[in-house]
């Protein structure tokens, strides 16, 4: 059962104490709405969930990703451009002819599973989505996921579904360390590029970045992350420490990250071309700075 999403099996609504009376007396009412056989929903359920469940299935994918981010997971990133209502059709309804509409047919690998409910779990979203996302897209979900959830991966692979050898190989990029999906997609893409990378590499025993290459530091702005008071306290005297210790900073956006990625690594080639990156030596004159207070 899913909380909230208005959308029901008769089945549930009778594990929930409905009697058969009662479900008919409130689709009498019109305040049960049938909808495709075996589901009705309630006054106000979520559109997106009726239109999935009407059209012979369940929402899942990123539909699903994106429910249960408004419904009480709200740190699961989730990739733009998907607008399309994602639906994963009942073993029955596959034979049926397929609605019209801004649907998108999703279905995880292997055998399909059972519809039983109206929203998939993150588990068989995620199973869906390991086919609809780029593989990057998928990491910076399942990342969020690991992140803010106590979903561990097992606990994923056990929901998911049959778990191929190219989701294993998904899996093992993930970093549950990461803090939005623009620092896991920065992350994926600085690899590919070649660096080596360290997240949330340690500045003192107080401050991590969100990724190091070398001695630059690289900040990435989720659009969740780093708005609140106590963030913006946080980022001003984490910026105060890595002056001190002559590190360099870059901060990337969301933006930059998604739609202006190769400005952005052109400029961090920039940064860490000619050893410009590396921590200075204790001979750096400029070190001798910080042991002299001002007269
Ligand atoms: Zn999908």
């Amino acid at each position: 059962m899913t909380a909230d999403s208005g959308v029901f099996t008769l089945q549930e609504l009778l594990t929930l104490g409905w009697s058969m009376d009662q479900i008919r007396r409130a689709t009498r009412a019109k305040t049960l709405i049938p909808l495709a056989h075996g589901w009705v929903s309630s006054v106000g359920a979520d559109p997106r969930v009726v239109a999935a469940v009407s059209a012979g299935g369940a929402l899942t994918c990123v539909g699903a990703l994106a429910f249960h981010k408004s419904h009480g997971v709200p740190a699961i990133w989730i990739p733009p451009g998907y607008p399309e209502t994602h639906v994963r059709l009942s073993k029955h309804q596959k034979t049926k002819a397929r609605p019209t509409g801004p649907f998108r047919w999703c279905q995880g690998f292997g055998r399909p599973l059972p519809v039983l409910t109206a929203v998939d779990s993150i588990p068989v979203a995620l199973g869906c989505a390991a086919r609809c996302l780029t593989p990057e897209q998928w990491i910076a979900v399942v990342d969020s996921v690991l992140n803010t959830t106590s979903l561990t991966i097992p606990d994923i692979q056990a929901g998911m579904g049959v778990v191929t050898k190219s989701i294993m190989a998904k899996f093992d990029r993930c970093d549950a360390r990461s803090q939005s999906g623009t620092e896991t997609v920065a992350r994926l893409r600085l690899i590919a590029a070649g660096f080596d990378v360290v997240v949330q590499p340690e500045i003192n025993r107080h401050h991590h970045a969100d990724l190091g290459v070398g001695a630059l530091l690289i900040e990435c702005d989720g659009r969740l992350y780093h708005s609140d008071e106590q963030s913006y306290r946080n980022d001003r005297a984490r910026d105060r420490v890595t002056l001190i210790d002559r590190w360099l900073t870059m901060r990337l956006t969301y933006d930059d990250v998604l739609y202006g990625w190769d400005q952005a690594l052109e400029d961090i080639r920039a940064v860490t071309r000619a050893d410009r990156h590396r921590i200075r030596r204790k001979n750096d004159p400029r070190l001798e700075m910080k042991s002299r207070p001002p007269q």
